[in-house]
C-alpha cells in the first residue's frame, strides 16, 4: 500500500502557508504534506523537513529533489530549537508547524520494522534504527510491573496483568524474540471476546509508544514547537490514538488560557496573557470519502492554533 497523506487539505487552510514564509514538516515521512506545502509556496521561502527515521529521509530526499527550497534533516522533533540553529535559520520566526504523528504506512507495510503483527519479524519498532531499544529488549528486560503500566498507560488495555505475567513466565524458558511470539502470547492470556480488533492490537500499540518515547518527545517537541513560532504563526497537529490527542488538546488549551504561571503558583506572575488562539473548536475529522479513499485516516484528529 502506498501512503497517501491524511487531512491535507485542512492542514494546508490551518498553515495558511504565505511565499516567501518559514514552514517546518516535523514528521515528513513520505513527504505527502511536505510536497503539498510546497506547492503552495511556489519556490520561495523555505520548507524544513525532519523525521526520525533515516529511511523516510533517504526515499523522500529523492522523491522530491526537485524542489530547491526543501531542506530535510533526520533527527528528533524535540531538537526543532538545534535543527534551525543548524540550518542557520531564525530560531523564533516559523510561520508554520505540522506535526502528523504516529507510524507512517512505510513502516508498518515494511516487515523488518516489526510495526506489524502481520508479519512474523522480529520485534523491532524503533522508527529512529540507532536507538539502542527495541520492542524485544523492552519486553525481555522490563519487570512485570513496569509491563503492565506500559501496557495500561499507552495501550488502554484491560487485560494488562494477564499479558505482563504471561510474558515474564514464558520468556524465562525462551526470549521473546519475534512478533508471532508475543502475539501468541497475548492470545492465550486473554479471553476471545471475538471483538472487531485484533487482540494484539493494544499491546503492540503500547510497546510502539514506549520504544519511541512518542509521548514525551511530542509534549518536547510541542513546548519547542511554540517558542520557535513568529507571531501570527500557526501550529497543525493530527494525531491517531486518544493518547496523543489529549496531550495537544490539552497543551493547546493551557497556552490559549489568559494565565501561564504554573498552577501551584500562589499568585499570577504572568500578567495573563494568553500565547495562543486557538482555530479549531474541536478535532477536524476526515471526511467519510477520505477515510473510505485512505483507511489510516480513520482515527485521525487536527487540531490548530495560532501564536499571539
Ligand atoms: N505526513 C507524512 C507522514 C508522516 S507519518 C507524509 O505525508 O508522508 C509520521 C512520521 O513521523 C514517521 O515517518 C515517523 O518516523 C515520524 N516521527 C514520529 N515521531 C517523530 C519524532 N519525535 N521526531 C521525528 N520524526 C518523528
Amino acid at each position: 500500500m502506498s501512503h497517501i497523506p491524511v487531512l491535507v487539505k485542512e492542514a494546508l487552510q490551518f498553515l495558511n502557508c504565505q511565499s516567501g514564509g518559514i514552514y517546518v514538516d516535523c514528521t515528513v515521512g513520505e513527504g505527502g504534506h511536505a510536497q503539498a506545502i510546497l506547492e503552495q509556496l511556489g519556490g520561495e521561502g523555505k520548507l524544513v523537513g525532519i523525521d526520525q527515521d533515516r529511511e523516510a529521509i533517504h526515499r523522500t530526499t529523492e522523491r522530491l529533489k526537485r524542489y530547491s527550497n526543501l531542506a530535510l534533516i533526520q533527527d528528533n522533533f524535540k531538537n526543532l530549537s538545534i535543527i534551525l540553529k543548524k540550518l542557520a535559520l531564525p530560531a523564533t520566526q516559523v510561520d508554520g508547524l505540522l506535526f502528523d504523528l504516529g507510524v507512517s504506512s512505510l513502516q508498518l507495510d515494511s516487515p523488518e520494522r516489526g510495526f506489524s503483527f502481520r508479519f512474523d519479524t522480529p520485534l523491532d519498532m524503533r522508527m529512529d534504527r540507532s536507538a539502542s531499544s527495541t520492542a524485544a529488549h523492552l519486553v525481555n528486560s522490563l519487570s512485570r510491573e513496569e509491563l503492565t503500566k506500559i501496557l495500561k498507560e499507552f495501550g488502554e488495555e484491560r487485560w494488562a496483568r494477564k499479558i505482563s505475567n504471561l510474558i515474564v513466565e514464558k520468556r524465562k524458558a525462551r526470549p521473546i524474540r519475534t512478533t508471532n511470539q508475543l502475539v501468541k502470547i497475548i492470545e492465550e492470556a486473554i479471553p476471545r471476546l471475538g471483538g472487531r480488533i485484533h487482540p494484539a492490537t493494544r499491546t503492540f500499540q503500547a510497546l510502539r509508544i514506549a520504544v519511541n518515547q512518542e509521548l514525551k518527545d511530542l509534549k518536547e517537541g510541542l513546548e519547542e514547537g511554540i517558542k520557535v513560532l513568529s507571531s501570527g504563526g500557526r501550529i497543525c497537529i493530527i494525531s491517531y490514538h486518544s493518547l496523543e490527542d489529549r496531550l495537544a488538546k490539552e497543551q493547546l488549551k493551557r497556552w490559549a488560557k489568559p494565565c501561564q504561571c504554573p498552577p501551584r503558583w500562589p499568585v499570577c506572575r504572568c500578567q495573563g496573557k494568553p500565547v495562543l488562539r486557538m482555530l479549531t473548536k474541536g478535532p477536524v475529522r476526515p471526511t467519510e470519502e477520505e477515510i473510505l479513499r485512505n483507511p489510516r485516516s480513520r482515527s485521525a484528529k487536527l487540531r490548530a492554533g495560532e501564536k499571539i
